[in-house]
């Protein structure tokens, strides 16, 4: 690839952040430079799974197959307080296709991403490092060191900054990364384990002395990490570097399943944080993943979170770069993933204070009240659902709305359901999930020429999805005309940006649709159901598979509307 001298967009660091907003951005076709100090991709012991919602958007790049085949699909987890069960259980009902985490440790993750980048002539500059930049108002005008120690000087539109936890953006803008340090050091290296358990499963076990998980990994491997908690004013021990012995130890005291560790790799002391910047977004600057907020490990979530935000930014950028989408869609990039971190902040809290506790009746007490809470239904869904990242919503966005008028009837006094009535469709329709929710997946959905797939496969376009749920009983002649509006609104605008598809509950193909568009069948009405579609309405689906619209019944004025003032230049 050639080096573009000016690019659209300069993204500073090449972790999984970084990798992930350059394969939105070249998918896009939007110009960009990625740069990091390093010499190559990650080998570093740091993050080992992948989130179900992280997974979405590994399908929605067509990489998810690879990941799966190279990763350890984990779907449950068992968990010991001094040698006895304290949980033994399954990630249950989440609202994905994947339910399960995929464990492929970060080096494989990063090779993934620029797998993706490089089948399309992208490639990172190694050993190439931002050593200062301006926000110029128009632009932003960067200086870097290139790998010969030359300098250059590259001017952008926006500067991207995915320079993890020390990031030098953050404290050129004189940010600050408000939170805390955990009070304990922590011990984590991969090594392969030679034991009798099940090797598909993550295991915590409680001691006196702390906690410790085991988590597989590929290649035979496990990452194993144990806390230390440190008493007020005593050092840490990050510095020296750890030994295969540390290790052995740690899991000998914690485990009461005995197991030899070998092959070591990486081993390390480190200690956690829960920080975050309270902006994201600095004029022509924006902060993500590390760079922007930092949690425990032990959540899981630090890179997933990271890989998420570049997910939420690519399709603004290219919108707004494309000349097509409002300006202000970027500002929305701050407000909906800062509006995320406080719960994620939480959760980094809890999983701490459960790891860390000092006091042995209090401990005891944790592993009763870990059982106990386990076992009732809403609080084990919405623990897993949180660790899924299938509870993430932009509800409260300024660019997510929906229209649902009452009473609920079409012009001409006709009824929403023919056979139903207007309040009950309301009923349903208020089930379904509101605008700012992650669009859900169904099966099957078929269409003529192809056999029958899942909803998410026709979202993986990088676009707007426009999804238009049609009755039983056909559109009625006010409703045709209102569907003829839609079709001719999009066609003329909005071509390139949006696609429309009609769905048809059963096997019926209705009448007096237009021509633009295509036509799925809902076979067995399980997206209906789904989306609370009783009667005719639309769902918008974002680029990234979180729903901007929708409304019922069905109107293009109020699409219009929304389109204008939240997405698209006029
Ligand atoms: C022990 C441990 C275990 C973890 N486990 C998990 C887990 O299981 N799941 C999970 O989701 N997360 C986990 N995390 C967190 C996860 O590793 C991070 O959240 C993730 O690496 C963040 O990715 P990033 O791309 O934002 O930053 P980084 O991975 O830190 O990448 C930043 C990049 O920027 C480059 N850079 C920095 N400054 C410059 C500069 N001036 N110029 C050019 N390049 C620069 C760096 O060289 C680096 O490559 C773990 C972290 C640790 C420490």
């Amino acid at each position: 690839m050639l080096t573009i001298k000016d690019p659209e967009v300069l993204i500073v660091g090449a972790g999984p952040t970084g990798l992930m907003l350059a394969c939105g951005l070249i998918r896009r076709g939007v110009s960009f430079r990625i740069i990091d100090k390093k010499q190559g991709l990650s080998t570093h012991v740091k993050a080992s799974e992948v989130t179900p919602a992280s997974l979405e958007i590994f399908e929605d790049y067509g990489i998810i197959n690879d990941a799966l085949s190279l990763g350890v699909k984990v779907s449950s987890f068992r968990m010991y307080a001094h040698g006895k069960p304290v949980w033994q259980g399954r990630y249950g009902e989440i609202d994905s296709p994947y339910r399960f985490q995929v464990h492929l440790g970060q080096p494989y993750t990063e090779q993934l991403l620029s797998g993706f980048l490089e089948k399309r002539r992208g490639q990172v500059e190694w050993e190439t490092e931002l050593i200062s930049f301006k926000d110029l108002g128009k632009e932003v005008e960067a200086v870097i060191q290139l790998k010969d120690g030359s300098r250059e000087t590259v001017r952008s539109c926006f500067l991207c900054a995915c320079d993890g936890a020390g990031s030098r953006t953050r404290r050129q803008l004189n940010l600050k990364f408000e939170g805390h340090t955990y009070p304990a050091d922590n011990l984590i290296g991969n090594v392969k384990m030679d034991w009798a358990e099940p090797s598909d499963e993550v295991y915590v076990f409680f001691s006196d002395s702390g906690e410790m998980t085991v988590n597989p990994l590929p290649d035979g491997y496990h990452q194993i990490n144990g806390s230390f908690r440190l008493a007020k004013g005593s050092p840490s021990r990050k510095g020296p570097p750890a030994t295969l012995a540390d290790l052995q130890n740690l899991f000998d005291e914690r485990s009461h399943i005995p197991a030899r560790l070998s092959e070591p790799d990486r081993l390390s002391y480190y200690m956690n944080h829960h920080r975050a910047v309270t902006r994201q977004k600095v004029g022509r600057i924006f902060l993500l993943g590390d760079a922007a907020h930092i949690v425990s490990p032990n959540t899981g979530l630090g890179m997933n979170t990271g890989l998420q935000d570049a997910h939420n930014l690519s399709w603004k950028l290219h919108l707004v770069l494309s000349g097509k989408g409002r300006t202000s869609l970027l500002e929305t990039y701050h407000e909906e993933r800062h509006g995320i971190l406080k719960s994620l902040g939480q959760l980094s809290d809890a999983d701490e204070w459960l790891y860390l506790m000092e006091n042995k009746v209090a401990r005891e007490l944790r592993n009763h009240v870990v059982t106990f809470l386990m076992r009732m239904d809403p609080v084990f869904r919405r623990q897993n659902a949180a660790i899924a990242q299938t509870d993430i919503h932009y509800r409260k966005s300024s660019i997510v709305r929906q229209e649902m008028s009452f009473p609920l009837h079409l012009p001409g006094g006709r009824h929403l359901v023919e056979q139903g009535s207007c309040p009950s469709a309301w009923f349903h329709f208020g089930e379904g999930p509101h605008a700012g929710d992650r669009a859900s997946d169904v099966k099957p959905v078929i269409d003529a020429e192809t056999d029958s797939f899942r909803l998410f496969d026709r979202l993986t376009h990088g676009k707007h999805t426009l999804l238009v749920f049609l009755s039983c009983s056909g559109p009625g002649k006010e409703l045709a005309g209102e569907l003829d509006r839609i079709a001719t609104g999009i066609q003329g605008y909005y071509d390139d940006w949006i696609r429309v598809f009609w769905l048809a509950p059963g096997t019926s193909i209705p009448k007096g649709l237009p021509d633009y568009g295509t036509l799925l069948n809902d076979e067995k009405e399980q997206a209906h159901r789904r989306y609370g579609a009783q009667a005719e309405c639309m769902y918008l689906i974002r680029p990234d598979k979180f729903i901007g619209f929708r409304s019922l019944p069905p109107s293009w004025q109020k699409l219009d509307g929304y389109l204008k003032e939240s997405i698209f230049n006029e």
